[in-house]
């Protein structure tokens, strides 16, 4: 960390805050933030200062690049906070690295550690308070980066803008859900920027998701260009059970390398599971639904945690999981060791959780 950039943080703080007037029981996911943003500039080839500021609308040239040519990427993380009010951060490395590999993908400039993680942690600082303690609560961070320049030019811009936003979060029963195994649409290409967490990827999915949801069904599982291997889901990499055995696909340049992913394939591990890498044939997974041998599927991410999935329609025929009980069902065990390791409530043996 370089101590001359904390040291020249800027820091503007609201005249009155809204905490008083939040209400923490009834969040809606992403919908609401906290009083504060962090902003960085970056123009002539470097970036400029961090600012703490009061949360607020920013103004942008119409012809500024992000709107045209679509530079645009974010990144998903949590912080929790424990009973003795300390606040910890999930693998924050691991979204430093992959915001930087996403950057690269879309012909932006890398950001350093310090303004990443460093200008984060002190944002977190001035509003601690937002980060609730209890299992189930977290603020949800949100970093991403725009083009900035103006000019209808499709060309890299050369001025970007770095913010970071935080939302109160809280967990909820989503119930499990309903899936369409794609067989016409794509969300990525091979050679694509279907591994970068860019904003494109998603305005991509929301028209084949939207007609998925008209027949019934709640999500999408990506496959890849030929329609015959399992990918993702919509904000979610996948895992499948087949008998006592997990599978998720490897990451490619079609599919993001999910932190809850890694995460989950080591705890998994660690609890003594069998997990197997590789790539899932949409015909594999629909013989062992036919045969009973499939026992679960689930999405994996930092928003819902884990997401089980009741049944998946493929082409005509949609296909029931087995009604397993909480208490064997692995995405419900991977779910629990994960929120608690995340929480400070077991032991982190893999050192993922870091201290703010
Ligand atoms: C963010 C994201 C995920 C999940 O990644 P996490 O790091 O686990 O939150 C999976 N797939 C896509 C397409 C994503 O954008």
């Amino acid at each position: 960390m370089d101590s001359n950039i904390l040291n020249n943080l800027q820091l503007t703080k609201v005249a009155v805050s809204k905490i008083d007037t939040f209400d923490f029981e009834n969040v809606k996911f992403g919908a609401k933030f906290t009083d504060h943003m962090l902003t960085c500039a970056y123009k002539n080839g470097e970036w400029g200062a961090l600012e703490i500021k009061p949360y607020a609308p920013i103004t942008l040239d119409p012809s500024a690049r992000v709107f045209h040519y679509g530079q645009a990427i974010f990144e998903g993380m949590k912080a929790y906070k424990q009973d003795n009010n300390d606040i910890w951060l999930f693998r924050p490395d691991e979204n430093f690295h992959r915001f930087n590999k996403s950057a690269i993908r879309l012909a932006m400039p890398t950001i350093d550690e310090t303004r990443f993680i460093g200008g984060l942690k002190e944002l977190i600082k001035v509003e601690k308070e937002w980060v609730r303690k209890g299992l189930g609560n977290s603020l949800y961070i949100r970093p991403f980066m725009i083009a900035t320049e103006s000019g209808v030019i499709a060309s890299p811009s050369s001025e970007f803008l770095f913010c970071i936003l935080l939302s109160p979060a809280k967990s909820y029963y989503s119930g499990k859900i309903k899936v369409q195994i794609a067989d016409y649409y794509s969300r990525a290409a091979n050679g694509g920027i279907g591994a970068a967490k860019a904003a494109g990827n998603y305005s991509a999915q929301f028209y084949p998701t939207k007609l998925a949801q008209e027949a019934g069904y709640n999500q999408v599982i990506w496959t890849d260009s030929t329609h015959t291997h399992l990918e993702e889901s919509g904000t979610m990499n996948v895992f499948f059970r087949i008998n006592d055995t997990l599978y998720t696909a490897p990451t490619s340049d079609r599919i993001l390398d999910g932190v809850t992913r890694k995460s989950l394939i080591a705890l998994a591990e660690h609890l003594g599971y069998q997990v197997k890498i590789e790539p899932v044939k949409v015909e594999a997974i629909i013989q062992a639904a036919k045969e009973g041998s499939l026992k679960e599927i689930f999405g994996a991410g930092t928003a819902a945690v884990v997401n089980q999935i009741e049944g998946f329609a493929y082409k005509d025929d949609y296909y029931e999981l087995p009604n397993i009980a909480d208490e064997d069902a692995y995405a419900l065990q991977l779910k629990n060791a994960l929120t608690k390791l995340q929480n400070k409530l077991t032991d982190d043996p893999f050192n993922w959780t870091v201290k703010i």
